[in-house]
């Protein structure tokens, strides 16, 4: 009998959301033998970002050997940056692999959450209920898709459809095609659509500093060598970890040689777009950085295409026939396509919390999303999540960021699975104290330095990590019992 029967505390544990933080949790806590545990997703499938975006050239700009799970490395990457379908099918073989689908359940969505001071009573959309002694919520962070307040978007009596929700129903070619927005996914769709048999309008209102990142397809033999020699993937994984570490994600959070050569690597790649009127639309004002950055060798390519069409004004509505900008101008058009984002703030949500003593996470979170060590919220115990308040994103991989935090989250589970605790939530003290240290360093971060991004929160600071990876893994390294509120 282990430790955990003998104390008659194994919890149970619910995740929230099969996507590849969700799926990380399960494999962590099998791995630890705790097997009282349930997946639960809102959709059919498993797969989270990589099964609801579908769109056109939808691709990573994260280095697939980096994008992937430490410890499940991917020899057969067809190339440097991998394709959304491929991360999919990577996603469903690791599923396999670890037999997950036996613990998740499909098309339920936990929306509400009490705690009693024991335990969670959990309440599902369909009425189901059910507890937990600790609730992971791995949702993601990009995934409430994000629609613009334009006046009469849903008078448009073509097909429209936000990036997120590709309607495959609709064949494009021939068409005449809006597509609102122009950061990451925007500029992926463009260049995969523009060399279509298609019109192209591109609605464009702040334009972005492109890198031209180049990717490049991996030869049978480089896919056999990793297959031969397993620790090859493995170090090919930390090589582009310490590659992207100590360039892109050092370039955002302080000035240096880095933020000065990717700057300068952006305004050369503008040169680019041959036609002087052109250049001066798609030039930034501020400073490259400040946005997350779009990678992209299509890009400048697709929008000097005769099939494409650059819209710079502003839009005034959206009609019947198409788009209307501010000179009264209208813009006919078939289809209509929202790149427009998402709400990078809602993090769970619509999951609502509350504590026993009657606090909701709504009042918690009156002033904006904040967490302790981005994992855990203050009065609401034994709840984590995943990719939450300052997690570091955009210029790190999601996935390594996951790992970072579910260690962190086992090793409090572990607490309360040895009998240790039974309860834990971070102080407001210790939050507070994080926090401030995370917001004192932002001024020296790109993202302050004049843009508008979805980084910035509703209380005007960047939610990111203003610091290194090295210290995001320090910082998580274990947790600090001094730092919650323990109920033995
Ligand atoms: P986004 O970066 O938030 O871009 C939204 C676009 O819509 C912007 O161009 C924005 O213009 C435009 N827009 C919003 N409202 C508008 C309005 N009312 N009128 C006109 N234009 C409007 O969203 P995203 O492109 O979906 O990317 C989000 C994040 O997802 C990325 O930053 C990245 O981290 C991630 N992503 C990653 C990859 C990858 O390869 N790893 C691929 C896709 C996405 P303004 O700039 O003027 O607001």
């Amino acid at each position: 009998m282990n430790h955990a029967q003998k104390t008659g505390r194994a919890p149970r544990v619910v995740i929230i959301g099969a996507g590849m933080s969700g799926m990380l949790m399960a494999i962590k806590l099998l791995e630890a033998g705790i097997e009282n545990f349930r997946i639960f997703d809102k959709a059919s499938d498993l797969g989270g970002t990589w099964r609801e975006n579908t769109y056109p050239g939808i691709a990573c700009d994260i280095a697939s050997h980096y994008y992937t799970y430490s410890f499940e490395p991917n020899p057969g990457w067809s190339s440097r940056l991998p394709q959304g379908q491929e991360i999919q099918q990577y996603l469903l073989r690791v599923a396999e692999k670890y037999r997950l689908r036996r613990y998740i359940s499909f098309n339920k969505e936990v929306v509400d959450g009490r705690h009693d001071g024991q335990r969670w009573h959990l309440k599902m959309r369909d009425g189901e209920a059910l507890e937990a002694d600790v609730v992971v919520a791995c949702c993601g962070l990009l995934h409430h898709p994000r629609f613009p307040n334009i006046k009469g978007r849903d008078d448009f009596a073509g097909p429209s459809f936000h990036s997120a929700r590709w309607n495959h129903q609709v064949d494009l070619d021939g068409k005449r095609v809006a597509v609102i927005g122009n950061g990451s996914t925007g500029a992926q769709i463009i260049a995969s659509l523009a060399v279509r048999p298609l019109q192209l309008k591109v609605f464009l209102r702040t334009p972005q500093w492109i890198f031209p990142l180049p990717n490049r397809t991996y030869s049978a033999v480089e896919r056999r060598v990793l297959t031969w020699f397993p620790s090859l993937a493995k170090l090919t994984y930390y090589f582009y970890r310490t590659a992207f570490e100590r360039t892109f994600a050092r370039a955002v959070i302080q000035p240096g040689w880095q933020r000065r050569l990717l700057s300068r690597v952006c305004r050369w790649n503008l040169n680019r777009v041959k036609d002087p009127d052109l250049r001066r639309k798609l030039t930034p004002d501020y400073a490259p950085l400040c946005k997350r950055m779009v990678m992209s060798v299509d890009f400048y390519p697709a929008i000097q295409r005769s099939n494409v069409d650059l819209v710079t004004d502003d839009i005034d509505r959206i009609e019947a026939r198409g788009v209307v900008t501010r000179d009264g101008r209208l813009h006919e058009a078939d289809a209509l396509i929202f790149a427009t984002g998402f709400d990078a703030h809602a993090y769970f949500r619509p999951l609502q919390l509350t504590n026993a003593g009657g606090q909701t996470l709504a009042s918690a979170w009156s002033e904006g999303p904040v967490a302790h060590r981005t994992v855990s919220v203050p009065g609401f115990p034994n709840f984590f999540m995943t990719l939450g308040p300052q997690s570091p994103i955009g210029n790190f991989s999601a996935i390594s960021i996951a790992e970072t935090q579910i260690d962190y989250i086992m090793k409090c589970i572990r607490m309360i699975r040895t009998g240790s605790v039974r309860t834990l939530a971070p102080t407001q003290a210790a939050t507070h104290t994080f926090n401030s240290r995370v917001r004192a360093a932002m001024p020296d971060t790109i993202w302050v330095s004049g843009c508008t991004s979805w980084y910035i929160g509703e209380n005007g600071v960047p939610s990111a990590w203003p610091f290194s990876g090295a210290r995001f893994r320090e910082e998580l390294r274990a947790p600090r019992l001094e730092e919650f509120e323990v109920v033995a």
